[in-house]
């Protein structure tokens, strides 16, 4: 594509920022991200659900993979207690992780247009340019800027002070096992399958994902699970979120960082209640790690030259499998209004807009119903039953 001379700053290096980036490249813009990072990010796990936005844009962005982006699932199966099936459903989907499609984008991206060890701290816009100001001093100009910054993002901090997000009630531990490092029994029942156990008020799940290096060779993939768990947020959760050197997080613990205790009686309560396949998944798990699941949706993306995407914009429940797609969703569409409005930023942005902010908050809302029937109202649905969605994680 022609260059068009126009330049956009990226605040958040991670899968958001990313799309963005190779999106924008894609139609003759310059584009330098910036990481608060100073390290190569590295994955808290795990799973991702393979979503067609994410390969569009891998497509249009010309993203070069491996012949296929991750592990496929052939059927669904709903586990009873005893960890006999209780039912079958064919569903073909494929099962892809962080790190693959992190390090396939990192790949294509120029690594010296990706700046590492950058925190934004404010940004100053006048109508015809935006500048981005960072800790270290350092400010950078552009005629666009993108809050691709998560959950705690600085951009929506500056522009929408009173959005933040909500805990939904419940946390997901997480984990994942070497394909060679499961018994022999639970690795049949496993491999290539959407697997869940659903029980009052919890449920885990289990699918293959692409191992070390990407690998996609069966024996050298992994077991990745999500399981679950309802804590009060005044009387539970600030343990669990409280790592093992005592350090409070917002709202997640990485692998290596549980505290011993909350590990222990994670360990103690899945051989109490999680079907024996289960079980016995949980126990081969060296490095379990856990986050909290966050409801948050907001009235506005874009503010004149500067726009909100991915987590930094709306965070629905994992059980839509959703976030990593809607982030390239939201790349792609951008692209296309930019090309649509010759590169004319505010009005691209506002044209944008009205879409993400449906597509955001039909995702958060369809979050939220699955979440809270699965979590709080067992017997009411069962999981997996009485719904239009394939998708539910
Ligand atoms: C290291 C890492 C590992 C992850 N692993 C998984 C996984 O295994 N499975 C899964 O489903 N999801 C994972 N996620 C979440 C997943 O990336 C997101 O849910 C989704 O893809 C949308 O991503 P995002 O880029 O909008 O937000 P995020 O992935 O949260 O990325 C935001 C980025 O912005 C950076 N940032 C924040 N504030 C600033 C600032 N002021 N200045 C500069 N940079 C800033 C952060 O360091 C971060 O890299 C992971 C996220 C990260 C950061």
């Amino acid at each position: 594509m022609k260059p068009t001379g126009n330049h956009a700053i990226i605040i958040g290096g991670s899968l958001g920022g990313l799309f963005a980036g190779l999106m924008l490249r894609s139609i003759g813009w310059d584009v330098d991200i910036y990481e608060r990072s100073a390290h190569t990010l590295d994955s808290r796990g795990g799973g991702i659900v393979l979503q067609p936005d994410v390969i569009e844009a891998f497509q249009r962005a010309g993203v070069s993979h491996k012949a296929s982006l991750g592990v496929v699932a052939h059927e669904r199966y709903y586990l009873n207690p005893d960890g006999s099936i209780a039912q079958r459903m064919p569903m073909r989907q494929t099962l892809t992780s962080w790190n693959l499609l992190y390090s396939s984008m990192r790949r294509h991206f120029p690594s010296q247009h990706y700046h590492q060890g950058k925190l934004l701290t404010n940004i100053q816009q006048n109508g015809e340019q935006v500048m981005a100001i960072f800790a270290d001093g350092t400010r950078k100009i552009g005629d666009l800027l993108i809050g691709a910054d998560g959950p705690n993002s600085t951009v929506r901090q500056l522009f929408l002070p009173d959005a933040h997000y909500d805990y939904a009630g419940y946390v997901a531990y997480r984990g994942l096992v070497n394909e060679a490092d499961l018994e022999q029994d639970a690795a049949a029942l496993f491999t290539e399958r959407f697997v869940f156990y659903q029980f009052p008020n919890s449920h885990i799940l289990q699918y293959v994902i692409p191992g070390e290096n990407e690998s996609l060779v069966p024996g050298e993939r992994r077991f990745n699970w999500v399981w679950y768990v309802n804590y009060n947020e005044l009387t539970e959760l600030p343990r669990i979120l409280t790592d093992k050197e005592g350090r409070h997080r917002d709202y997640s613990i990485p692998p290596r960082m549980l505290a011993s205790s909350v590990e222990e009686q994670m360990r103690v309560y899945a051989d109490t209640v999680l079907a024996p396949p289960f079980r016995k998944l949980v126990a081969a798990t060296q490095e379990p790690f856990v986050q909290a699941i966050l409801d948050l949706g907001i009235p506005q993306m874009s503010f004149e030259r500067v726009a909100l995407v991915g987590d930094a914009a709306f965070i629905p429940r994992p059980h839509t499998a959703a976030s990593t797609s809607k982030a390239a969703a939201n790349a792609i569409a951008l692209a296309d209004a930019l090309i649509e409005h010759e590169h004319d930023v505010p009005k691209a942005l506002k044209a944008w807009e009205s879409a993400q902010l449906a597509y955001g908050l039909h995702l958060l809302k369809h979050g939220q119903t699955l979440g809270d029937r699965s979590q709080f109202s067992y017997g009411v649905g069962r999981f997996g039953e009485n719904t239009t969605s394939v998708q539910q994680v």
